[in-house]
């Protein structure tokens, strides 16, 4: 009898997935992985094993290509995401949503909580939701808590587009996608979002939709 998946050790699980090599599959909603509360991570990966894994969420994110990967995704219940966004986008989208570039970051143990009280409402997608976005409304403006890679406090403001994403990852490692906090009436296919909602707002989609921004 095959021994369940959960019960294989977390370092077992992932030699096995980086054995492959290049990028890693990734999972899609409607796996419990992603729903499941991430454990902490505490030494579970050695040194050498969550610099191979790190890696290898970086290659999946660029290869995908999204602006955060989190272990979840990859089926790795363990608290851990990276990100990173280059921000290829026109001046009034920078200007607009606050899409400033975010160089390459590994989260580790990460929390946040909202500062002040000023939310904004975009669209937003997800690599485990493929062909689908939704707008979001998030604080505007986060303390992100936690370690980086080497196990070094990390506490630290974020604002903008980066504020965005590390909500956005931080959610999958307490088992939440973007879809349950996203405004239903706004969901868009990629077809559509590039057929008609390209503006650097929602404000157009709210009033054609019927819902709500802050
Ligand atoms: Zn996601």
């Amino acid at each position: 009898m095959a021994t369940p998946r959960n019960h294989v050790p977390l370092a077992e699980q992932v030699e096995e997935l980086l054995a492959v090599g290049g990028p890693l599959p990734i999972v899609a909603a409607g796996d419990p992985v992603l729903r499941r509360v991430t454990e902490r991570f505490d030494g579970q990966l050695d040194p050498a094993l969550l610099a191979r894994f790190v890696e290898a969420l970086r290659v999946t994110m660029h290869e995908a290509p999204g602006v955060g990967v989190a272990a979840p995704q990859v089926g790795v219940p363990l608290r851990i995401a990276v990100i990173e966004d280059p921000a290829p986008v026109p001046d009034e989208v920078r200007v607009a949503r606050g899409r400033v570039p975010q160089p390459f970051r590994v989260l580790v143990n990460p929390s946040y909580e909202p500062v002040g009280s000023d939310r904004v409402a975009f669209f937003e997608g997800c690599l485990s939701v493929p062909g689908w976005q939704a707008v979001v409304a998030r604080p505007a403006e986060v303390r992100l808590t936690g370690e980086d890679e080497h196990g070094h406090p990390v506490d630290e403001v974020f604002t903008g587009w980066p504020a965005r994403i590390v909500q956005h990852e931080t959610d999958h490692l307490d088992g939440m996608l973007y879809l349950d906090r996203a405004e239903l009436r706004s969901l868009s296919s990629n077809q559509t979002m590039a057929e008609r909602w390209t503006q650097p707002t929602p404000e157009e989609a709210a009033q054609a939709l019927g819902f709500e921004l802050p």
